[in-house]
């Protein structure tokens, strides 16, 4: 039989669909080439804005209508519960995220006659954590995800994803090494860790049980991690996301100095820039510790690339905290921006405040921010022009197939002319001077 997985979110689910895919493949199933020669077809959902999640509940409907086994897995499930079959009669089976490793043995039970399966859990640490598709990433390239930790502690007002994900889980230091090893003796070269909050690793449980205190002297678990990984042959970057200022240790620093492959950038997520909002949110720092952050990542070294998330729209939030958020993204010099517009998720705390930003409002300044970060992208990156930059090669350029496409330490995306009769490798380091810059992307030449 063969199956298809749509995945719709974050990269934790991206990451979450590769390991049911790599399940699925150990227990005979064939990956379909698209939906038409598909038998069974899952959706992972989002539910971290309203609209992510009827997008995903949208497509299982479409494929229950073509008569696919379908299945949906992800947060939206955990947060629909038993609702996913009033909304979906015909669903064949609903998984949680800390669940997803039940899905080989459901489809079992699915062809041996049962229906509407629903397994959403709590904390549990799904079984395949570690489980891969063959080449690593799906695009069957030289970059792998690993999930070092599982779901959330922090209980942002705003935030669905601890009530969907789970408490904070630290995967073993053991078992990430052993993961990792892995990957790189199947041609990984670039790894990119991920949790929520990543830089708690080894904060709510230990990580380095029975390993003895650090020969290095590191005493915090995330830096130590990533001092270790860099001691893999093969693996030549290392990424990770996201991450909280409160993780901005003096140790994080140490890692970035003392360790080339640790890639220098950092998704930091802001959120608000405005110190009243920012309480509300409990976010847990102020806009002042916030840039001391960003500052001491750009004091160690000035072209060390920050990137974050903003929230427009927040309960209350007012011209002058919207202002507030400008300024900072300015002050921070962001080098790319992501912006959203408030959903009230049911459930949470901010749920129970009026989401009084009017939509038009949220739009108007949604698109403020974009028309902002447009500028700034800009402005960061024609300072680049002229700088030799090392890239690992990613493949043709969607665009303009005579063009190839990479990303520097920073994750910033650089595009180069291929001349006729030559090829270059997948995974292959290029070096590039930087000849023009846009926003978001960077033109450059072979050296
Ligand atoms: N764990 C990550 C964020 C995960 S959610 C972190 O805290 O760093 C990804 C982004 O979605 C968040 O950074 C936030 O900007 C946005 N987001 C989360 N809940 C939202 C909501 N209710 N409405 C709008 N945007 C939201
Ligand atoms: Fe949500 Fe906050 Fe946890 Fe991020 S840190 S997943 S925004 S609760």
């Amino acid at each position: 039989m063969k199956f298809l997985i749509h995945t719709y979110g974050c990269q934790m689910n991206v990451r979450d669909s590769e390991a049911v895919e790599a399940l699925l493949v150990a227990a005979g199933y064939e990956k379909a080439e698209g939906e038409e020669d598909a038998d069974i077809v899952i959706v992972n959902s989002c539910t971290v804005r309203q609209k992510a999640e009827e997008k995903a509940v949208g497509k299982a409907g479409n494929l229950i209508a073509a008569k696919k086994i379908t299945g949906l897995m992800g947060c939206a499930v955990k947060r629909m519960g038993e609702d996913v079959f009033r909304r979906l009669p015909k669903l064949d089976f609903a998984v949680g995220p800390r669940r997803f490793g039940l899905i080989p043995r459901i489809l079992e039970r699915i062809r041996a006659g049962e229906s509407r399966i629903l397994e959403t859990g709590d904390d549990e640490v799904p079984s395949g954590m570690d489980a891969h598709p063959d080449s690593g990433k799906s695009a069957g390239s030289f970059q792998a995800f690993v999930t070092v930790l599982l779901g959330c502690d922090n209980r942002c007002s705003y935030c669905i994803v601890p009530d969907v994900r789970g408490h904070e889980y630290s995967r073993p230091a053991r078992e990430v090494v052993a993961e990792v090893r892995a990957l790189a003796a199947h041609g990984v070269k670039e790894v990119c860790l991920l949790g929520q909050s990543v830089l708690r690793y080894g904060v709510r449980n230990a990580a380095w049980e029975g390993e003895g205190p650090d020969p290095d002297g590191y005493t915090e678990a995330f830096p130590r991690l990533l001092k270790e990984l860099c001691k893999i042959d093969g693996i030549e970057r290392i990424r990770f996301t996201s991450a909280h200022p409160r993780g901005c240790t003096d140790e994080l620093v140490r890692v970035y100095r003392t360790e080339p492959k640790v890639c220098r950038h950092l998704h930091l997520p802001v959120q608000s820039g405005s110190d009243r909002v920012l309480a509300e949110m409990g976010r847990r720092y102020t806009r002042a510790e916030y840039l001391a952050a960003v500052r001491k990542l750009r004091d160690f070294d000035p072209e060390f690339a920050v990137t974050t998330d903003v929230i427009v729209g927040y309960p209350g939030e007012t011209e002058e905290d919207f202002e507030a958020t400008r300024s900072l993204m300015e002050e921070a010099g962001f080098d790319n921006s992501f912006v959203f517009k408030y959903s009230p998720r049911p459930g949470t705390r901010s749920a129970k405040l009026p989401d009084d930003v009017p939509t038009a409002e949220k739009e108007r300044r949604d698109q403020v921010l974009l028309a902002d970060q447009e500028a700034r992208g800009q402005r960061r990156n024609d300072r680049l022009v002229g700088t030799v930059r090392e890239v690992l090669a990613e493949g043709p350029s969607k665009r303009n197939a005579a063009r190839w496409s990479g990303r520097d330490s920073g994750n910033r995306i650089v595009v180069w002319d291929v001349a006729e009769g030559c090829r270059e490798t997948v995974g292959a380091r290029v070096k590039l001077r930087i000849t023009a810059a846009h926003p978001q992307i960077l033109v450059g030449e072979k050296v």
